[in-house]
C-alpha cells in the first residue's frame, strides 16, 4: 500500500519506520522537520505520564520497553540508554499503575530530605536530538521520503493516511478535545550525573544525556505560548537543586518550550482510510513502538 504519514515527530516517525518494515511505500509529510517538534524538547525518559486510558498506555508502555532496551544493547548510535533513577514522594506510595510494564522496581529507603518513599528502577532515556535523526536515517534507509509541507486538511491519494500530528489534530482531525500542556525545561553542563530523579509535583525531573541535563519541568493546560520564562526557569532549577543538589553550581545552557499534545484518551482508531494516532500527551516516547505496532495492525496486508 501507499502510505502518507503525517507528522515527523517520535509518533510519525516511529509508525514509518514499523509500515515500511511491514512492506508498505511510506511519505512522510510534515509542517515541522523532526528537531522542530515537540518530541525534540521531550527530556525524554520512559515514564507513563499524562496519557489515557491506563490499560492501553501500560500496554504500549510495555512494549516501547523492550524495543528501547534492546535498541540501547544494539545500537548506541540511535542515542537511547538504560538508566537507573529513583522516583521519589513527599508520602507513601502504592505501586504505580504501570508497574507491570517494568521489569524491576525497588523500594527506595536511601531519599533527599524531605521524601518519605520512593521507588527506584531501570528506564530507557532518549537523547531525542540524536534519536528523531537516526528514526528519520532509519525510515530513510528503508526506502521511505520525509517532506516539509503545512497541510490544511489531512491529503488525499494514498491508499492509507496514517494521521500523527499531535496538536496539529486539532485542524487535521478536527479535533478540539486536544489541548497543549505547556512543559519547559532548563539544560544544564553534564557534570558526571549517572543518574535520573523524578519527583511528581511540578513535575520536577533531572534526567542525564551524553552532553548535557534536562531539568524540568512545568504542566500548565491550556497555554499556548512558546517562549521560556526566565522566573520559571529560576524556579524550575531551584526544585532540581532538592533533587540532584550539584545543579547550584552547574552552568546554564539553554531553555526550550514544548506543547504536550493531551486529550482525554489517546486516538488510536481506523475511520476508513485514516488511522488517527495522537493525543500521547506527555508520554509520546513511552508509547511510541507500542502504537506503532497496533498502527501496522490496523494497517492490515
Ligand atoms: C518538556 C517536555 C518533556 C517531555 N518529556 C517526555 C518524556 O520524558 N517522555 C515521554 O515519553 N514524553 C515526553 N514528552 C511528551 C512528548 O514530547 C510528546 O508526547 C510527543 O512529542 C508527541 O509526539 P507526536 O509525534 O505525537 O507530536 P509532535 O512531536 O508534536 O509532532 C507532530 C508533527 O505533526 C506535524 N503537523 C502538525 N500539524 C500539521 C499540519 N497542519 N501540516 C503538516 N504537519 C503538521 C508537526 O509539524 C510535527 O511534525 C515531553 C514533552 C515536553 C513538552
Amino acid at each position: 500500500m501507499r502510505v502518507i504519514v503525517v507528522g515527523a515527530g517520535v509518533v510519525g516517525l516511529t509508525c514509518a519506520v514499523r509500515l515500511l518494515e511491514a512492506g508498505h511505500r511510506v511519505d512522510v509529510v510534515a509542517r515541522d522537520l523532526p528537531l522542530e517538534t515537540t518530541s525534540a524538547v521531550a527530556a525524554a525518559i520512559w515514564y507513563p505520564y499524562r496519557a489515557l486510558p491506563h490499560d492501553k498506555v501500560t500496554a504500549w508502555a510495555t512494549t516501547s520497553y523492550a524495543v528501547f532496551d534492546a535498541l540501547a544493547d544494539t545500537d548506541p548510535e540511535s542515542g537511547v540508554r538504560m538508566v537507573v533513577g529513583t522516583e521519589v514522594f513527599v508520602k507513601a506510595q502504592a505501586d504505580p499503575w504501570w508497574a507491570s510494564a517494568v521489569p524491576g522496581l525497588d523500594r527506595e529507603t536511601s531519599l533527599p530530605e524531605g521524601y518519605v518513599d520512593g521507588w527506584t528502577f531501570a528506564t530507557p532515556v532518549v537523547d531525542m536530538p540524536e534519536y528523531l535523526p537516526w528514526l528519520a536515517g532509519r525510515a530513510a534507509a528503508l526506502g521511505g521520503t520525509l517532506t516539509r509541507m503545512n497541510l490544511r486538511a489531512l491529503p488525499e491519494g494514498a491508499d492509507l493516511v496514517v494521521n500523527c500530528s499531535g496538536l496539529g489534530a486539532r485542524l487535521l482531525g478536527s479535533d478540539r478535545s486536544v489541548v497543549p500542556i505547556r512543559g519547559q525545561v532548563v539544560y544544564v553542563e553534564q557534570f558526571g550525573l549517572d543518574r535520573w530523579s523524578l519527583d511528581a509535583e511540578g513535575p520536577t525531573y533531572v534526567v542525564p544525556r551524553s552532553r548535557d541535563i534536562v531539568v524540568g519541568g512545568t504542566d500548565e493546560e491550556g497555554e499556548w505560548s512558546r517562549t521560556p520564562d526566565p522566573d520559571v526557569a529560576r524556579e524550575i532549577l531551584v526544585r532540581g537543586a532538592r533533587l540532584v543538589p550539584e545543579l547550584r553550581r552547574a552552568r546554564v545552557l539553554r531553555h526550550k518550550v514544548g506543547l504536550r499534545p493531551v486529550r482525554p484518551a489517546v486516538r488510536l482508531k481506523r475511520e476508513g482510510d485514516v488511522i488517527h494516532c495522537y493525543g500521547h500527551g506527555g508520554s509520546g516516547v513511552t508509547l511510541s513502538w507500542g502504537v506503532a505496532e497496533e498502527v501496522v495492525a490496523l494497517a492490515g496486508g
